[in-house]
């Protein structure tokens, strides 16, 4: 089965496109030395004139301008060589301003609405959060364990939710129910979810359509994670067909959304092209996120001779960092309590 999901995002920019958008980069750019009187002047001929009497733009490079589509046809085989030169200077400018962004780092996981502490990050083995169908908070495990007391202080039985007092839904049937509800008032996790739930399939009949479009309206509002799960399938060809741009573009948007597994799948696809040098800085953003498959490979490219000394000592002051923010008795109490409050 396989679909091809529109991605409003663009993942389908045609050239042109492009080509716009860095000309009108250039053009942001170089203001300050185009004179701001309004003369222009054919590249052919040299004629000089207002801007609707020299308006025959090159539909290439559109930095060079002529009175006539005869002067354009003229001009065109001495022009092809600066034409060029000037569509790749754009190309180049443009892949540095998305380098700008694509290596920042993103702003810190939300924190837990009952402790106000930075939420640990959730990775395959790791559970220091969970997210509540009643009210749609996710909670730390600190809290999620911690005892509830009533108006007099006695301890209250019983599982609910620690943040609106919900009881916990008993059966399978009343959770999807409850997300059912959340999905309805736009709550990106809920969206997320229920995307899985169609992929995998859990609980429904499998739909990778559904899924993929619940997970760009998961991922458009907010929820980063949901584009990582884009990512994957267009990079294992799961649903969709296989297709590696489409695929580190999701990455790209759900890194730079602050989803550090994300980022840990292009660092990986980097180290894989020989790009150590992108790998590593992928790597030390999802370090400082708390992935520690990310600390790892920076550890094993010191090892190795790919990474220096200073790039490993970075990486374990980051780590830490992370982890001075997450850490907290509460959760260490829990995480006593039950592998399944793990969060470090
Ligand atoms: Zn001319
Ligand atoms: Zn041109
Ligand atoms: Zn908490
Ligand atoms: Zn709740």
């Amino acid at each position: 089965m396989s679909t091809s999901v529109g991605c409003k995002d663009g993942a389908s920019k045609s050239n042109d496109n492009v080509v716009c958008e860095v000309n009108e980069k250039l053009q942001n750019m170089s203001t300050a030395d185009m004179s701001t009187h309004d003369v222009s002047v054919c590249a052919n001929c040299g004629k000089e004139g207002n801007s609707n009497e020299i308006s025959n733009m090159c539909n290439k490079c559109k930095q060079v301008k002529y009175c006539n589509a005869a002067c354009k046809k003229q001009h065109r085989h001495k022009h092809k060589k600066q034409c060029e030169e000037y569509v790749s200077l754009a190309a180049q400018r443009v892949a540095e301003l998305h380098d700008e962004e694509l290596f920042k780092q993103p702003p810190p996981a939300e924190d837990c609405p009952i402790c106000f502490q930075r939420l640990p990050i959730v990775t395959h083995l790791l559970r220091g959060s969970r997210y509540m169908t009643c009210c749609g908070k996710t909670i730390c495990s600190g809290c999620m364990c911690a005892p509830v007391y009533d108006n007099q202080g006695n301890e209250v039985a019983g599982k609910k939710c620690p943040f609106c007092r919900t009881p916990a839904p008993t059966t399978e049937n009343e959770t999807i129910k409850r997300e059912k509800k959340r999905v309805e008032l736009n709550d990106p996790f809920a969206i997320y979810n229920f995307g899985v739930r169609y992929f995998n399939p859990q609980g429904f009949a499998q739909d990778y359509t559904k899924a993929l479009e619940l997970w760009h309206r998961a991922g458009e509002l907010g929820y980063a994670k949901a584009y990582n799960n884009i990512g994957c399938a267009y990079e294992k060809g799961e649903g969709v067909k296989l297709d590696k741009k489409r695929a580190i573009h999701h990455y790209e948007l759900a890194a730079m959304g602050g989803d550090a597994h994300a980022r840990y799948n292009l660092g990986f696809l980097e180290k894989y092209e020989g790009n150590v040098g992108r790998a590593l800085k992928h790597f030390m953003i999802s370090t400082r996120d708390g992935y520690t498959d990310s600390l790892e490979q920076i550890k094993q490219a010191y090892l190795t001779g790919h990474a220096t000394k200073e790039c490993y000592t970075k990486a374990l002051q980051v780590y830490q960092e992370y982890l001075g923010e997450i850490k907290s008795i509460q959760r260490d109490k829990a995480a006593a309590i039950s592998e399944h409050y793990r969060y470090y």
